[in-house]
């Protein structure tokens, strides 16, 4: 099967193999990852390696630190203004779909937030261009989603917000192409696309950043409390953290980062070049702001649409159906999907065009 799901969790299958092999017995413990203390050797040195992992393959400097978290990307647009905008009391919001409208919406309960820039006027099927964003020298903080999950654009390049810290919601695109990550103040993602299992939310953050929580924060959502605490303020997501772990061993032995990021490249390509020369399918997102992650793409026809998802489903490819908000459809091509898998896609809305068009 060939799952185009969103999220959460499309895993590489040798990990979910290795995850069942080691599922009763980790590496001869006699327990399950599960059963074991948080603070104990065994997991403190899953913990470690997850960590490390994550800092050479993301190529993070020294002075940041990583948190793992609980929350997901939803609970971050709250922790994040509660810990950030305390340094000045306002921050800016670049609008870009709805992810990033959402986390614009929850932190204006902290602090004064403004929106620098919108991609409203195209209907955000394009981002809105650097010239044109408003951006306040006194913000604490600028905040971007860099892939929007449901709409389907995506930065293809690192905004210049001057010496205002960037935040990144990097949650459908997290270790999907190499970034630097000196280039922003902190980035946040829910792992459940291409990291591991829901549960466990990634937060990288640059250490002079850490300070500023409003008194309201909760200990466990203190990032200042946490880092201090290694993560383990309180208990972590032990079991999300391990297959975290198996997923960065993976991808470290694909290749890293540039490897993954032209194996997404060429999956999008081939999916994108047949949208375009296709008049019975249509992708209307900016060329230049398309994502790699999560392609929208409706049918000539809406009426069509049951039809094509159930061929799909008889064929083996599942949860192709569009976000309910925006209808049509959807393949997300996280780093799991293999090359195949867009291929039968493609060969398949080939044959379906042929069929209705
Ligand atoms: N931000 C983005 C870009 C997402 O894609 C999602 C989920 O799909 C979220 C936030 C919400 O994340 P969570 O459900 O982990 O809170």
């Amino acid at each position: 099967v060939f799952n185009f799901s969103p999220g959460p969790a499309t895993l590489p299958e040798p990990v979910l193999r290795q995850a069942a092999e080691e599922m009763l017995d980790w590496h001869g413990s006699g327990m399950s990852v599960m059963e074991m203390s948080h603070r104990g050797k065994e997991f403190m040195s899953i913990h470690a390696e997850t960590e490390d992992l994550l800092k050479e393959l993301m190529g993070i400097p020294a002075n940041y630190k990583v948190l793992f978290m609980q929350g997901g990307a939803i609970g971050e647009n709250a922790i994040v203004p509660m810990n950030l905008i305390g340094a000045t009391g306002k921050a800016d919001y670049v609008l870009t779909g709805d992810w990033s409208k959402k986390s614009y919406k929850e932190a204006k309960t902290y602090g004064q937030v403004n929106v620098a820039a919108t991609g409203e006027a195209s209907k955000f099927t394009a981002l809105p261009k650097q010239q044109e964003w408003k951006l306040d020298p006194g913000a604490a903080y600028v905040h971007i989603c860099s892939n929007e999950t449901i709409g389907g654009v995506q930065f293809h390049w690192t905004p210049d917000t001057g010496r205002v810290p960037l935040v990144a919601d990097m949650s459908s695109d997290i270790l999907s192409r190499p970034i630097d990550v000196a280039k922003y103040g902190l980035i946040y993602a829910g792992a459940q696309k291409n990291i591991g299992p829901s549960g466990l939310t990634i937060v990288i953050v640059r250490e002079d950043l850490l300070g500023h929580a409003l008194p309201v924060t909760p200990s466990a959502f203190n990032y200042k409390v946490q880092a201090e605490a290694d993560s383990m303020y309180n208990t972590p997501p032990t079991y999300a953290i391990y297959i975290a772990g198996l997923v960065l061993k993976h991808v470290k032995k694909l290749g890293g980062m540039k490897a993954v990021a032209q194996h997404n490249e060429e999956k999008a390509a081939i999916l994108y070049d047949f949208l375009d020369a296709t008049a019975f399918y249509r992708n209307p997102i900016a060329k230049e702001d398309r994502s790699r992650m999560n392609v929208p793409f409706w049918l000539k026809d809406d009426a069509l649409n049951d039809a094509f998802l159930k061929g799909a489903q008889e064929r083996g490819m599942i949860q192709l159906k569009g976000h309910r908000s925006v209808g049509g459809m959807r393949a997300s091509i996280y780093n799991a999907m293999p090359i195949e898998g867009v291929k039968a896609l493609v060969q398949y809305m080939k044959e379906f065009e042929r069929q209705h068009g």
